[in-house]
């Protein structure tokens, strides 16, 4: 009956196709999932509950969304869809949560598998990992394993993200120098190929398969479950801000960090650039310096300076005497060059900090300021070029405005493994570079215009390219296979191999618009 329900969904498409409708909540089979043979089921008539994302920029209606009652529904679907692909040019997507920015978890009038229908979190703690389903989001994970007194050691920013959408890219925050990106604290995958197969894959069985996946942006399998590795969770952290004027000084500072041995230096090394005194006291970022240090942060005399803030935590547990902390917070900071007067610390719960932007999600929720277009721009920068990209960007292209925080981190090129499919720059040693911004809808004509922030990401993009910074998109979007394969360098060929191996006839992950164009 499924290869039934896809056989309508062809009919429908070609009928589309010479410009008649076919409404699918007219189809009597697809909402009643017993004459489907789906564990969960389909449904035809909330498909605009999926169609758009976090960016806000492009909206996509399937023609069905499958929530999955098992992994077997998964693979089911994906086989049927496969076999039937030849005639009918059908996709499928897995939506995780649907945080990208571009569409990339859309599927244009093919099938959307809601990956957060399908739940399960097992903490193995004696063997320090947990398996966790694909569609889980990392703030349960962290929940999950923190009653077993562990954690993950690697994270994202925001927690509201799927484990399968982050590692469908990376996953990347300020513990990613020491331990790498989350696909790198990855042991070993369950997978749903193009082909719908099941597979289980790690480093020692279809490895490249498990290569191919982690970072593939989805399209060489659906990541049903995940184990990843688990470390002792710390209970509390010590937050600590810093400022800077003088961009050699902050990267050098950042640079000499990552460098220090694991047990030697922080355990979250970030950083963020403040334009115009944006970002100071009013981005989402920064909530955290107020109320207990606006006096402080007014009193210094910022005014028309780029200013860079260099951000890091040391974590310790509830019985650590607090005078030990302070003495290694101190050592650590005592070779740094940061303006003096610009020491701002505070001490919270290990989950409030890695939850730190959810209750600024909240706030923005609040006003209105959460479901608004978002054209982010994240960039990974080689070091030997990152003060161009300052010069350049931060102090020409955006001197009057940045209308979001702008991230700027460095990472260690090896903690990521080559061979995966997620791509770097050269440089041992590279940035990232995060433009998370905002069009408020208060503001059309100001300079937080949609248009002329997508301009001003285009405008960057090209700097880029003249100034032949060897950068990198992180979660890329491109529209051309030109592009794609300026992007992948001389590992395009490697991705298109494994695309004809397991997902030869390219139904997976169509929002990605990498190889069939049809969105
Ligand atoms: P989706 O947007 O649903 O999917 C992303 C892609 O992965 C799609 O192509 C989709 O088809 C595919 N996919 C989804 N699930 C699976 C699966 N199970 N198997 C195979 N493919 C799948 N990223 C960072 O690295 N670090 C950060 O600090 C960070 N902070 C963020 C903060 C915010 C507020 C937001 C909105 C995003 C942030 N991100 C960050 C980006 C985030 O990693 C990506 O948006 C990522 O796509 C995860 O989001 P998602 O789970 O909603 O995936």
């Amino acid at each position: 009956t499924s290869v039934l329900l896809l056989l309508l969904v062809v009919i429908s498409r070609l009928i589309s196709s010479v410009g008649l409708t076919l409404d699918l909540k007219l189809w009597p089979c697809i909402p009643y999932p017993q004459c489907l043979a789906f564990d969960g089921r389909m449904d035809s008539f909330n498909t605009h509950l999926v169609a758009s994302d976090f960016g806000n920029l492009d909206r996509h209606l399937p023609a069905a969304v499958l929530h999955p009652g098992s992994v077997t529904d998964i693979a089911k679907l994906v086989k049927s869809v496969y076999e039937l692909s030849p005639y009918s040019g059908l996709t499928v997507a897995a939506r995780g949560h649907g945080h990208s920015i571009h569409g990339q978890a859309q599927a244009l009038n093919g099938v959307v598998i809601e990956m957060r229908t399908l739940r399960g979190i097992h903490v193995d703690r004696d063997n320090a990992y947990v398996d966790v389903r694909g569609g889980e989001l990392w703030i349960d994970v962290l929940h999950a394993t923190l009653r077993e007194g562990l954690a993950p050691k690697s994270w994202t920013d925001y927690l509201y993200l799927s484990v399968g959408g982050t590692l469908s890219n990376g996953g990347i925050s300020g513990q990613a120098f020491q331990h790498g990106p989350q696909i790198s604290n990855v042991q070993q995958l369950e997978v749903v190929t193009g082909k719908g197969e099941i597979l289980n894959c790690s480093r020692h069985q279809n490895g490249d398969l498990f290569q191919a996946v982690l970072g593939g942006l989805g399209q060489f399998g659906i990541i049903t479950k995940a184990r990843i590795e688990l470390e002792p969770a710390p209970q509390r952290v010590r937050w600590i801000r810093v400022l800077y004027s003088d961009f050699a000084a902050f990267t050098r500072d950042q640079e000499y960090l990552i460098s220090l041995p694991k047990n030697s230096t922080f355990d979250y090394v970030e950083g963020f650039v403040i334009v115009n005194n944006e970002g100071l006291l009013s981005n989402w970022r920064s909530s955290y310096f107020s109320p207990q240090n606006p006096v402080k942060v007014s009193s210094l005399d910022t005014k028309g300076r780029v200013l860079y803030c260099l951000e890091m935590t040391k974590n310790y547990n509830e019985h650590d005497p607090l005078h030990v902390i302070d003495e290694k917070v101190e050592s650590l900071l005592g070779p740094l060059d940061f303006i003096p007067a610009s020491v701002f610390t505070t001490d919270l719960s290990y989950v409030e900090f890695l939850d730190r932007v959810h209750t600024t999600e909240l706030k923005l929720r609040s006003k209105g300021l959460w479901e608004v277009p978002h054209p982010w721009l994240n960039l990974f920068i080689p070091k030997s070029k990152i003060a161009d990209f300052d010069a350049g960007v931060f102090k020409d292209i955006l001197r009057n405005t940045t209308s979001g925080p702008i991230l700027i981190y460095p990472m260690n090129r090896s903690k990521w493994d080559n061979k995966t499919s997620a791509v770097t720059p050269d440089d041992e040693i590279f940035y990232l570079v995060g433009l998370l911004r905002s069009a408020l809808p208060s503001s059309a004509g100001s300079d937080h215009n949609l248009d002329l922030l997508i301009d001003q990401n285009n405008q960057i993009l090209r700097f880029c390219r003249e100034q032949g910074l060897g950068e990198k998109q992180y979660m890329p979007h491109y529209t051309t296979e030109a592009d794609w394969k300026h992007h992948f360098g001389s590992r395009w060929e490697k991705f298109v191999e494994r695309k004809a191996i397991y997902d030869p006839n390219a139904i997976l992950a169509p929002g990605q618009r990498i190889f069939n164009g049809r969105q």
